[in-house]
């Protein structure tokens, strides 16, 4: 078994990492600051093709793999953590891909593909389980279609989507999770549909966030993506690729904080020498390189087995989690070898702090994380449905 990237791979990525390095810089902090999403730099990296490059050819996209959009992820997080959420407005469209039918995936991929629409994916109970047996969505049959209603708190794009894939449940009265969920696509602009963007969050600023609330929101049979009951299993699939997206995104801060880290032991001077050349700021460099290898390469591995069709909950669950706890706790540190600039909002150590946070809690949080990993060796006799 290799670690090598192919040179393709080489190439996405040193690629990602030049637009990045290119546009990132001059807007980031301001966007961040006044909270607002980089229009024109999704639009740039729609045209370039590092937006849903997991997206088939025949629907508009590279039709690469989940690997491939990891490395592009690492590197844009790595410039700039704020800016790399123009990668997450194709964030749930992979349910489409994975389960809708064929007139579903040529009305909804191309345009997202393009750069041309967003889309924003309402999964999980805002009850406070995090579980979506807790859904608070539901969805009705009613003669030709579906009736829903019900709220989900911070869903990505939210304030800005053009289309939601929601999960809701749909058969409350069964005890089955596989059975119980099912998955639609909503318009944004249908009747019943609302959000309110999330103002002063801690971190990823320049991300909308938005509380989406659904009343008597009509949707032909047609919304339904696969079958009635499905919603689950479709949006287990979606998890496992979104834990190892995450990871990639914890990779991208963490080398990012490093790279700054580097850069200002070697500049900052303090008892005649530059802060580089005492063994404190050595120990702390080294562990921090260290643990960046060791995510790196578990993100590699859960992205690859996935495009290898051995998709591999623990262990994507593994990335996630390391990498989410690893980013907060090198952005800590980094902070700590930036002395009192650190604290500063001028350099950019605080925001990646900020931002690293956002992973401990997106999708399930480190301590589902922690569960889902357990559950594989104690085993649901138990432990329960997870
Ligand atoms: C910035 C941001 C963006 C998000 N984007 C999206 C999105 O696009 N789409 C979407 O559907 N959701 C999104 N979410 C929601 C996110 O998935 C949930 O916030 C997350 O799953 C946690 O759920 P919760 O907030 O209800 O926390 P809770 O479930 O209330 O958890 C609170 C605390 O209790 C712990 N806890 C809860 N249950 C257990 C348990 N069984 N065992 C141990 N500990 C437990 C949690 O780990 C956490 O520490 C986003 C959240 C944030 C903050």
């Amino acid at each position: 078994m290799g670690f090598d990237l192919t040179n393709e791979q080489n190439d996405i990525k040193q690629a990602a990492r030049q637009f990045a390095e290119k546009e990132f810089p001059e807007v980031g902090r301001d966007l961040d600051t006044k909270e607002e999403f980089p229009r024109e730099i999704w639009k740039k990296a729609c045209e370039l093709g590092f937006v849903g490059v997991f997206i088939q050819q025949d629907y508009g996209g590279a039709g690469l793999g989940t690997l491939e959009n990891c490395l592009i992820t690492e590197e844009f997080y790595r410039v700039d953590p704020g800016m790399g959420s123009v990668l997450l407005t194709s964030y749930g469209s992979e349910m489409i891909q994975s389960g809708g039918s064929e007139d579903q995936r040529r009305k909804y991929l191309p345009p997202i593909a393009r750069g041309e629409q967003i889309i924003g994916m309402a999964s999980k109970g805002s009850n406070g389980t995090g579980e979506i047996s807790n859904a608070t969505i539901e969805a009705k049959r009613e003669n030709d279609g579906y009736v829903i209603n019900g709220e989900k708190t911070f869903v990505v794009n939210g304030g800005i989507a053009d289309s939601f894939v929601v999960v809701c449940t749909s058969n409350p009265g069964n005890y089955d999770p596989f059975e119980k969920h099912s998955a639609f696509i909503v318009g944004g602009d249908c009747e019943g549909v609302q959000a309110r963007s999330y103002r002063n969050k801690l971190g990823v600023r320049a991300t909308d966030i938005a509380r989406v609330t659904f009343e008597n929101v009509r949707l032909p049979l047609e919304n339904l993506i696969g079958k009635e009951g499905s919603g689950h299993s479709l949006l287990k699939q979606f998890l496992l690729r979104a834990k190892v997206y995450i990871s990639a995104m914890g990779t991208g801060v963490s080398q990012g904080a490093l790279d700054q880290a580097i850069k200002f032991a070697k500049m900052r001077h303090a008892f005649g020498h530059p802060i580089g050349f005492f063994q404190g700021i050595h120990f702390k460099l080294a562990e921090i390189a260290t643990s960046i290898e060791a995510v790196r390469y578990l993100y590699y591995k859960a992205g690859s087995e996935i495009d290898q069709n051995k998709p591999n909950s623990k262990l994507a669950s593994m990335a996630k989690l390391l990498a989410a706890e690893v980013s907060a706790q090198v952005t800590a540190e980094v902070i700590q070898i930036h002395g009192g600039y650190g604290y500063m909002k001028d350099l950019d150590p605080e925001r990646f702090y900020r931002d690293a946070q956002f992973l401990r809690i997106l999708e399930e949080t480190t301590e589902m994380d922690k569960a889902v990993i357990a559950k594989s060796f104690l085993g649901a006799g138990i432990m329960g449905q997870i």
